[in-house]
């Protein structure tokens, strides 16, 4: 089969992981970096331009799109659709995905666990909204924001209320969320690839950190899920339309509390908390998908 990895980075972890798993098993890789590729529009003849040449007998693709080039590499991503391509992330859910909001609303519907979150444009309202939550400390997070920048602990209603009224003024959307302190500065991420859970993590936050992104500074480890933990993560993949996800959960009294689904979930930490092959189950998701 030929596979593109849809990559701007090409020594990334995970671009490189997916390049080595496909040859391994004997596929034609090759990466392409979305932002350099030309959509052609015409009737019925749906192409795609790459440096000097057309992108033809394409088998599949795996994106890999960054938050900030969202809107250029989904109409990439689509266009490959268009050209029937099987793509390991469909378009809608990978678009789905960057919106917190609208990633939360259909996980609730789902009926799958989360804090409890308001979304409000009415920033006199801050007692009613805190309130709603819990109650001071709460959790503020930026609605575009990503590996923990954006995400703020508000000690005090004043506090949140003061956040609340700088980010209106910036016109940045916000979401105020219960803080749940038992997750003790810790979350959990298990790795979904077609309807199963092949791997799973704690991470925990630096000391003084409640944030346990790996890029703030936080450590993983392997964990055993628990059968509501693994249920919960296998629902929010699905209710998201994704094939490949990363489901963010918070270990709370009430059972496991989802905070986000990654549609480019990073492999190096799972990787190497595991020692499973997750690149490789990723492009044996890819062969089944192809093969149908
Ligand atoms: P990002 O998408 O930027 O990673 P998250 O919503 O995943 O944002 O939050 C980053 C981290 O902050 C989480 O991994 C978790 O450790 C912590 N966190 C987020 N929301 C809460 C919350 N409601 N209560 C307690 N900790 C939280
Ligand atoms: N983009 C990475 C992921 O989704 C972030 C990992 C992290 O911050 O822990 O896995």
């Amino acid at each position: 089969m030929k596979i593109i990895i849809l990559s701007r980075q090409p020594q990334l972890y995970s671009t490189k992981r997916l390049f080595e798993a496909g040859e391994a098993l004997g596929h034609e890789m090759l990466i392409v970096d979305h932002l350099k590729c030309n959509i052609e529009l015409e009737k019925k003849k749906p192409k795609i331009y790459y440096k000097g040449e057309y992108l033809e007998n394409v088998d599949a693709i795996i994106p890999r799109i960054g938050a900030s080039v969202t809107f250029y590499g989904t109409a990439v991503v689509r266009q490959f659709e268009m050209m029937k391509v099987f793509s390991a992330v469909e378009s809608q859910a990978l678009v789905r995905s960057r919106d917190k909001l609208r990633s939360l609303q259909l996980l609730a519907r789902a009926g799958v666990g989360m804090p409890k979150t308001v979304f409000t444009n009415f920033t006199k309202d801050v007692k009613h909204v805190v309130d709603t939550v819990g109650g001071a400390p709460v959790i503020l997070k930026l609605l575009e924001g990503t590996q923990g920048l954006g995400v703020i602990l508000a000690e005090s209603q004043n506090a949140a209320g003061s956040v609340m009224e700088a980010f209106n003024g910036l016109e940045a959307r916000i979401i105020v969320q219960e803080f749940i302190e038992e997750a003790g500065g810790a979350d959990i991420r298990a790795f979904v690839v077609d309807g199963e859970v092949i791997g799973a993590m704690k991470r925990q936050g630096k000391e003084g950190e409640f944030r346990s992104n790996l890029h703030r500074g936080g450590s993983a480890n392997i964990i055993e899920l628990t059968e509501e933990e693994e249920s919960t993560a296998l629902i929010s993949a699905k209710a998201m339309g994704l094939g490949v996800a990363g489901v963010d959960m918070l270990q709370s009294k009430s059972g496991p509390l989802v905070l986000e689904v990654n549609s480019s979930p990073g492999l190096e930490g799972i990787e190497k908390a595991t020692g499973a092959d997750i690149a490789g189950k990723i492009i044996r998701y890819v062969e089944r998908n192809v093969k149908k």
